[in-house]
C-alpha cells in the first residue's frame, strides 16, 4: 500500500527514512509504530555514541524490546542482535526490512527471551553498545537485566528509554540492583533516557521461572519472566476453567493465546484423549506452557504440541505442511486486550477469524471476556453465531460453531 494511501509519517535518521509498519497491519490504523522514545534512543546514539558504531565491526549491539523494528532498521548497517520475547515484534521487524527494500540482512540475528544472549561459555566478546526498550512488564526487564550481565562488561554503554509515565522507581531500582550506577536524562517529548554503568558484583540469576499452585482446581503453573497473570490464576481463566465439563467433546484441541497453559491443561484433564496445541506469540509463554504441560502430564508428552506464532497464522503453516490438517474440534480462547502500551480488540478479532479456518464443521470456539467488551458482535460476525454459556458480573463465556456453508445460509 503506498504511502500515501495510508498517510504514514516517516521514521527519520540521520542516514535514511523509513516507511514502518505496526502489526498486526490494521486497515486506517493512526498508530506509528514507534514513539518518541525510540526517536529520542536513536538519535543520543547517533550523536553521542558514535564510537560504539563500527560498520566494519562484527562485534554486535544488543537491542532490546524493539517493538516493530524502528530500532533495528536505524542501525541496520550495523551487526546488530535483535532480543524479544514477542514474535510478533520480530515478525514486524522483519516485514519492515523488506518494505524498506533492505536486503542484505545477514548482520541481523533475531533471538527470544529464552535465548540468553551471549553465553559465558561461547568464545564472544561482551557488548559494546546495550539498547533497551522498556517493556510493559517489570519481571521481563528484570529476567532481561540478569541475562544480561553475563554478556556485558565495565566498558559496556547501557541505554534504555521509555515514554516518562513508563519509567517508575521500580524500574530505576532494578537498573541500580541488578547492572550499577543509573542515572536518567531530562524528558524530551515525554521520553526519557536511562543510563547505566555496570559496576554491581551482582551475581545472582533470573529469579524466573517461578511456579504457582492454586488448591482450588489443583493445578500447578510454571511462569517465565512476562507471563500473563504468572501471580495467580487469572479471574477470567477460572470462569472458564469452572465451566468447562460443558464444552463439546474433541479430538484435538488448540488453546491460543495459551501463556502458561492453564486453559490447555484443564482440557486435557476433562478430555484424557485429546491432543493439545498450545499457541502464543510470546516465547516466554509457550515455554511456560510447555514446563507446565510436562509437569502435569508427564507420561502424555506426545499428545502437546508447542507453536510460536502469530494467531494461528503460523500454527496453520505448519499445519497445511502435515498430510493430516490438523484441524481441531475446540478452541479455547482468553483473547488479549492490549498490544504492549496499546488497547483494542484487533488481536482477539484476528484469533477468531484464524480460530475459525482452523476449525472442523460443527467444532467450536469457546471464550472468556469481560463483559463490556463485547465479543458477541465478533464472534457472530465471523461464526454467524454465538451462544452464551455462563456469566458473571465481570465476565461472559461465549460459544461459537462453524457451520458448514449450507447451514450458514438457512439461519
Ligand atoms: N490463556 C492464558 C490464560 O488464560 O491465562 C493467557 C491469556 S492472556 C489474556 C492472552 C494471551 O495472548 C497472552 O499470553 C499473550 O501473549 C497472547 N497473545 C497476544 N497477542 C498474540 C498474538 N498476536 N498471537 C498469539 N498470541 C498472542
Amino acid at each position: 500500500m503506498s504511502l500515501i494511501m495510508k498517510n504514514l509519517e516517516l521514521f527519520n535518521t540521520p542516514s535514511a527514512s523509513f516507511e514502518l509498519k505496526r502489526l498486526p497491519d490494521i486497515a486506517n490504523d493512526t498508530l506509528r509504530a514507534w514513539d518518541a522514545a525510540d526517536e529520542l534512543l536513536m538519535n543520543t546514539v547517533f550523536n553521542d555514541y558514535a564510537d560504539c558504531l563500527d560498520k566494519s565491526d562484527d562485534q554486535a549491539i544488543l537491542i532490546t524490546n524493539d517493538n516493530f523494528g524502528a530500532l533495528t532498521l536505524a542501525f541496520n548497517e550495523y551487526s546488530i542482535d535483535n532480543w524479544s520475547d514477542s514474535f510478533v515484534s520480530h515478525l514486524a521487524a522483519n516485514e519492515n526490512l523488506e518494505l524498506n527494500d533492505i536486503k542484505n540482512t545477514d548482520s541481523i540475528r533475531f533471538m527470544s527471551s529464552e535465548d540468553s544472549p551471549k553465553s559465558a561459555e561461547q568464545s564472544e566478546l561482551p557488548y559494546k553498545l546495550v539498547i533497551i526498550k522498556i517493556p510493559k512488564t517489570l519481571s521481563l526487564l528484570e529476567d532481561q537485566l540478569y541475562k544480561l550481565k553475563h554478556c556485558i562488561n565495565k566498558d559496556t554503554k547501557i541505554i534504555a528509554a521509555a515514554m516518562t509515565k513508563n519509567i517508575h522507581n521500580s524500574t530505576l531500582a532494578l537498573f541500580e540492583k541488578i547492572i550499577g550506577t543509573t542515572t536518567t536524562s531530562k524528558a524530551t517529548k515525554k521520553a526519557r533516557l536511562i543510563f547505566s554503568e555496570n559496576n554491581t558484583d551482582n551475581n545472582d540469576k533470573s529469579p524466573y521461572p517461578t511456579t504457582i499452585s492454586d488448591e482450588k482446581i489443583q493445578i500447578s503453573l510454571v511462569n517465565h519472566a512476562n507471563v500473563f497473570s504468572k501471580e495467580k490464576l487469572d479471574v477470567g481463566t477460572r470462569f472458564l476453567i469452572q465451566n468447562m465439563d460443558q464444552c463439546p467433546s474433541a479430538e484435538h484441541i488448540i488453546d491460543i493465546g495459551c501463556g502458561n497453559g492453564a486453559l490447555g491443561i484443564m482440557a486435557k484433564r476433562h478430555q484424557p484423549n485429546a491432543k493439545i496445541s498450545f499457541v502464543d506469540e510470546s516465547y516466554n509463554s509457550v515455554a511456560s506452557a510447555k514446563d507446565s504441560y510436562n509437569n502435569a502430564y508427564p507420561e502424555s508428552a506426545s499428545d502437546a504440541s508447542f507453536h510460536v506464532s502469530n494467531a494461528l497464522e503460523q500454527f496453520a503453516e505448519e499445519s497445511s505442511a502435515q498430510e493430516n490438517k490438523n484441524k481441531a474440534q475446540l478452541v479455547l480462547c482468553n483473547p488479549p486486550f492490549h498490544q504492549v502500551h496499546s488497547i483494542g480488540d484487533h488481536i482477539a478479532w484476528e484469533m477468531f477469524k484464524q480460530s475459525r479456518e482452523a476449525l472442523e464443521t460443527d467444532g467450536e470456539i469457546w471464550i472468556v471476556g469481560n463483559r463490556h467488551l463485547g465479543y458477541h458482535i465478533k464472534l457472530k460476525k465471523v461464526f454467524g453465531n454465538c451462544r452464551t454459556i455462563a456469566t458473571n458480573p465481570k465476565f461472559v463465556i461465549l460459544a461459537a460453531k462453524k457451520l458448514d456453508k449450507l447451514n450458514r445460509t438457512r439461519k
